[in-house]
């Protein structure tokens, strides 16, 4: 910053999960290398033991954040849901205890960022502390579409589902099957939560981005040039977000990296919370064996961390472990995805196409296999499709919606692992991710101006 101005004061409230707290904590990191003061906001007690594990190591290496614990009231949806998503209903109903820990911060607060689970909450709290708020969210063309979907449900309180293609103004049309499942059923936890943050999104002073022009062009465009819904606030696209500098995971996959030759290795992952059945992790498990490709393959079995309690031969048997052995490896628990994306050996991610996966992946140019499973995964495999990324087989699915076969799965690998055009498509698009964060590039200019702004 320069002496004109003292630097912001920024107040960050995390959502839950890492796919929501993994993005905060690095722009924090990203705020904080900017000179700003940060305050980062953790409910309490996180959900799973890898958030507490990631929060407790963030604060530990950045000490000059402020770290502000708040105790949240538990919340009992109506009927079972998600634990993530109930996580962030709970934050969001607790909000009132939150506006009293801030009045009386120092220095000051300039700005209320919050992440596009728990808008409605960052909202309300940076309105009752009279401070612009911004929305930390995750591709421009997912996050336009929560934005919309209030105009989208009937009173009943969900998405007509006879309709195939649903359009939205500005962006290219959105085709029904692409829709995560719970916003066309009624009395969801998950979309009544949704619906009560896409309200805040239009309210928010800017939408902050892990995605870069480049990666999203049209949707940035059109919604930043007005021809979505009226005085919609901008689309700051910002990312791909730095990876802040936390050392945790297993450590087993990188000797067993070094080992292999250059991009031999299939790295599949499905991120922190996708649990496939144990049919589909044995035809999984075919599919890498068939395909003749080294593989490093990370299991979970269950969606919460803190009750996937089985090992690695239980799961796959001791026989596949046994058969594979010169040619795999299957691991449990957390690994460092960036440090092996960024492995030489490595050559191809088989991913469920989660956002950061695919901003991780897009930074380095890392061709994926998109294998969307749940949620808002197979608008991100068209996005990873479309500019050349990745390749996605759509006969494949939502998550349990079929078996998809061993077969199936050895020849999407093959094709993958031989596609000289791919790798080069993707090589060039970690280039352009590159160029998007360096200085003067569109990515670092949209960041250093919001922090302006805020300074003012
Ligand atoms: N991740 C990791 N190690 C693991 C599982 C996940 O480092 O064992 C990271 C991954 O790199 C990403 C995040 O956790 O940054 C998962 O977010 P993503 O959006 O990819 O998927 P989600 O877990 O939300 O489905
Ligand atoms: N979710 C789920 N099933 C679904 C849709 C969503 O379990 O069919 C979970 C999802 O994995 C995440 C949360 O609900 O933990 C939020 O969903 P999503 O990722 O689609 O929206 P986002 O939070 O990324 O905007």
């Amino acid at each position: 910053m320069d002496n004109h101005h003292p630097s912001p004061h920024i107040a960050l409230l995390t959502g839950a999960g890492m796919g929501h707290l993994t993005p905060t904590l690095r722009l924090a990191a990203m705020l904080s290398s900017k000179n700003c003061q940060v305050t980062l906001i953790t409910p309490q007690p996180p959900v799973s033991t890898a958030e507490s594990t990631h929060i407790a190591a963030f604060l530990a290496a950045y000490p000059t954040v402020n770290s502000l614990d708040f105790q949240i009231v538990p919340y009992t949806p109506p009927k079972p849901a998600d634990p993530f998503a109930v996580q962030f209903e709970a934050i969001i109903r607790s909000v009132h205890l939150l506006t009293p820990l801030l009045t009386s911060v120092s220095p000051p607060l300039s700005a209320f960022f919050s992440d596009i689970t728990t808008a409605a909450g960052g909202h309300q709290v940076a309105e009752d502390l009279g401070l612009p708020h911004y929305v930390i969210s995750l591709s421009a063309r997912f996050t336009s579409f929560i934005a919309y979907v209030p105009y989208l449900i009937g009173s009943d309180g969900y998405i007509d589902p006879t309709e195939t293609i649903i359009q939205v103004p500005g962006l290219a049309s959105f085709d029904i099957s692409t829709i995560p499942s719970p916003f066309f059923l009624p009395n969801q936890t998950f979309t009544k939560t949704l619906v009560s943050n896409a309200r805040a999104l239009s309210k928010a002073k800017g939408i902050l981005l892990n995605t870069f022009h480049a990666f999203e062009p049209e949707t940035i465009a059109s919604v930043n040039d007005g021809k979505f819904i009226p005085n919609f606030p901008p689309l700051l696209p910002i990312g791909p977000f730095e990876p802040h500098k936390l050392e945790i995971g297993d450590h087993q996959p990188l000797p067993w990296l070094d080992q292999q030759p250059p991009k031999s290795v299939v790295y599949v992952s499905f991120g922190s919370r996708t649990a496939m059945s144990r049919d589909q992790i044995r035809e999984l498990g075919k599919g890498l064996e068939e395909s003749g490709f080294k593989f490093l393959w990370v299991l979970k079995s269950k969606i919460v961390d803190k009750d996937d309690n089985e090992g690695t031969e239980e799961i796959v048997g001791d026989s596949f472990i046994g058969r594979t052995k010169h040619n795999g490896l299957v691991i449990k628990g957390w690994v460092n995805q960036e440090k092996i994306l960024s492995h030489p050996a490595v050559g191809d991610f088989v991913s469920h196409v989660g956002w950061n996966s695919v901003m991780e992946a897009a930074a380095i140019g890392m061709p994926m296999l998109a294998w969307p499973l749940l949620g808002d995964q197979k608008v991100y495999a068209g996005l990873v499709e479309a500019v050349g990324l990745g390749v996605w087989d759509k006969s494949w699915g939502w998550l349990g919606e079929r078996l998809v076969k061993g077969e199936e799965i050895a020849k999407m690998v093959k094709k993958m692992m031989c596609d000289e055009s791919l790798r080069e498509s993707a090589r060039i698009l970690g280039e352009g991710a590159m160029n998007a964060t360096k200085v003067g590039g569109s990515s670092y200019n949209v960041f250093m101006e919001t922090i302006q702004n805020l300074s003012i």
